[in-house]
């Protein structure tokens, strides 16, 4: 007998629990800005991806109520029908712009936007170079085209230069391509693009960049290749709207004929209904605020500065991270989900990240400071890190 639907789910529910890896939802009563709300308890956010404060600011909501307006609550139907409406092109048009490269796509997440792009261009007789810490995003879009997926250590250029000289050498590939991320979700470390740039040119990869925590952040805003001035070496400039930009929905920047072929052979663009014309029109806005406000971006750097400056001083280790991601590596699992359960019983949001998304013994509270957090806030926030530091005998 095969087992039934209920089993399968009772059972797997039960291993969960019984494992500490059930994971509960809390639910925000009010938006998702530097302080939330969360069962009536006002908590300092130190979680969303909300690098900007963007999600809630006044300028993208009278952009999104405009738009609605205007175009409708819904595109209508998918892109190659007729759910292109005249601001999905601005939108393509102001990334392309905003990243420097010659055209751009726009999709709906950036999930579906590299399970569509790395599809609709690898395919099974190519293999693909990819960082192991690669985003869940990018494993599945490697996975979903069928090519040879060759594991790079992390950041680890002499592995990725051996490994690129036996995949093209081997003659088993028609393609080959490397894709990493612009900057790495749980560590904060940015990848390496200048000597990867170089063993891309040497062994003729095609090149990826993931630049979801990048783009808002590095750059000045334009994202991790611009910051190494890199636009006209990396194929793919890939992002997302929903980080720093504040809203939703995923993007590839590069060639005209690159995006004409995305155009054609992405398959979430083609089966799925385009994006709202009121988050076109709010990421719209976001891309022109950060290009015309640098300081934005400034005030995020800062911010963040201070709060690591801080969180050291008082003695915790912080990873060797080089962006605003800021990872309290406390080790033990258990430790780590205590530390995050006593921060926000403090009045501290901040999400514990522990295996297996990051290797055994590495547990984490991973912070993510915005620009809109007050220095008031993030002293707050360092005084409730201390206190639950030595409760825990940790500092
Ligand atoms: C968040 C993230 C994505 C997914 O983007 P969404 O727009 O939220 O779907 C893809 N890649 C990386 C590296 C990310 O951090």
């Amino acid at each position: 007998m095969t087992k039934t639907l209920e089993a399968f789910l009772h059972e797997g529910l039960a291993s969960l629990k019984e494992q500490g890896l059930y994971n509960t939802i809390d639910v925000l009563e009010a938006h998702n800005g530097p302080i939330i709300k969360i069962n009536g308890r006002e908590l300092i956010n130190l979680a969303s991806n909300n690098y900007l404060g963007f999600a809630n600011r006044d300028e993208l909501k009278a952009a999104d109520q405009a738009a609605t307006q205007k175009w409708g609550v819904g595109a209508g139907a998918v892109r190659p029908i007729n759910g292109t409406l005249q601001i999905h092109q601005d939108l393509e048009a102001k990334i392309a712009e905003f990243k420097g490269t010659e055209a751009a796509i726009a999709f709906q997440s950036g999930f579906n936007c590299n399970m569509g792009a790395i599809s609709a261009v690898m395919t099974k007789n190519d293999a693909i170079l990819s960082d192991e810490l690669n985003h869940a995003s990018i494993i599945d879009g490697c996975r979903l085209s069928g090519a040879k997926i060759i594991r790079i250590k992390h950041q680890d250029m002499a592995d990725l230069e051996e490994k690129a000289k036996a995949a093209t050498e081997s003659g088993l590939y028609e393609k080959v391509m490397y894709i990493t991320d612009g900057v790495f979700s749980m560590d904060g470390d940015v990848a390496n693009l200048p000597e990867a740039v170089k063993i891309a040119e040497k062994y003729q990869l095609i090149t990826y960049v993931d630049d979801a925590h990048g783009s808002g952040v590095m750059g000045h805003g334009k994202g991790t290749v611009k910051h190494f001035g890199l636009q006209d070496k990396i194929d793919f400039q890939m992002g997302t709207l929903s980080k720093a930009i504040g809203v939703v929905g995923g993007y590839v920047a590069g060639t005209q004929e690159l995006i004409d072929w995305l155009k054609v052979r992405g398959r979430p663009f083609l089966f799925s209904t385009s994006l709202t014309p009121g988050s076109v029109a709010a990421c719209i806005t976001a891309l022109d605020l950060i290009m015309a406000h640098p300081e934005y971006v400034d005030q995020l750097w800062e911010n963040a500065d201070y709060f690591k400056a801080k969180l050291k001083a008082v003695g915790f280790k912080v990873a060797k991270s080089e962006t605003p991601i800021t990872p309290v590596i406390l080790g033990d699992e258990q430790l780590t989900q205590k530390f995050s359960q006593a921060l926000v019983a403090n009045g501290v949001y901040a999400k514990p990240i522990v295996f297996p998304t990051v290797p055994l013994g590495t547990g984490r509270i991973r912070n993510m400071p915005s620009a809109t957090h007050t220095k008031a806030m993030l002293d707050e926030a360092v005084t409730v890190y201390e206190k639950v530091g030595r409760e825990l005998g940790i500092i």
